[in-house]
């Protein structure tokens, strides 16, 4: 990953493309965000962006500290949701890519008080754990708040309920394959119950726990 701009911006729109084909999100719903490890500014969407459509125009600099645009004559618009971005950032300096969707699956479950199981390995591996918070309103500081909180103990995935996800990574491509497998995961859940099999066996713990031992772990 580097901070020349082009590189990270490049990196969010191949993800875009490929979450709106996957029908993590309709319209121009979501945003997305990247920084470079241990820097001061991140680049968010602009407001109103479609997500399969990103060009370089479509990315606002913002300065992690106070929310400020870096170019504030650039006339474009930050994302409704930076906050949310950037109370995450400085929560956990670890993180450096924030996806923000609206998964259909995922919202099914939490809107009906089901849990989404973790049924194989990736779903483990990718997701570990999913938190959630109550409805706030969508852009939010309360919103932005109670989402980095709920991600403050290391979580990577937080349900934002009645409206969407947000979920992290190290990198652009975790946050990506880690989104991708938490939608994965409703949808099996979903079907598991449309089933009537509420008694879908999750990942055995021996996985999980040796993830926890070995951090390393690959698959
Ligand atoms: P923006 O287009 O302003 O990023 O808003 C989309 C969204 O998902 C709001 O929650
Ligand atoms: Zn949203």
């Amino acid at each position: 990953m580097t901070d020349s701009g082009g590189d990270l911006r490049d990196e969010l729109a191949r993800l875009g493309v490929d979450v709106v084909a996957a029908g993590l999100v309709v319209g121009s719903g979501g945003n997305l965000s990247v920084r470079a490890p241990g820097a001061d500014t991140c680049l968010v969407t602009s407001s109103g962006a479609w997500l399969d459509r990103l060009r370089h125009s479509d990315f606002v600099r913002v300065r992690i500290g106070d929310g400020a645009p870096v170019d504030p004559d650039s006339g474009v618009a930050a994302s409704s949701e930076v906050a949310l971005h950037l109370h995450t950032y400085r929560t956990r300096p670890d993180v450096n890519a924030v996806v923000h969707l609206h998964p259909q699956s995922v919202l099914l479950l939490d809107a009906l008080g089901e849990r989404i199981r973790l049924t194989t390995t990736d779903h483990v591996y990718y997701v570990r754990e999913v938190t959630r918070v109550g409805f706030h309103l969508p852009g939010s500081d309360d919103l932005a708040r109670a989402a980095a909180a709920a991600v403050a103990d290391g979580a990577n995935c937080v349900v934002l309920a009645h409206h969407g996800c947000s979920v992290l990574g190290g990198t652009v491509d975790m946050a990506h394959k880690r989104v991708r497998n938490l939608e994965e995961a409703a949808r099996l859940t979903y079907r598991a119950l449309a089933l009537g099999r509420a008694d879908l066996p999750e990942c055995p713990p021996d996985f999980a726990a040796r993830l926890h031992l070995d951090r390393d772990i690959s698959i």
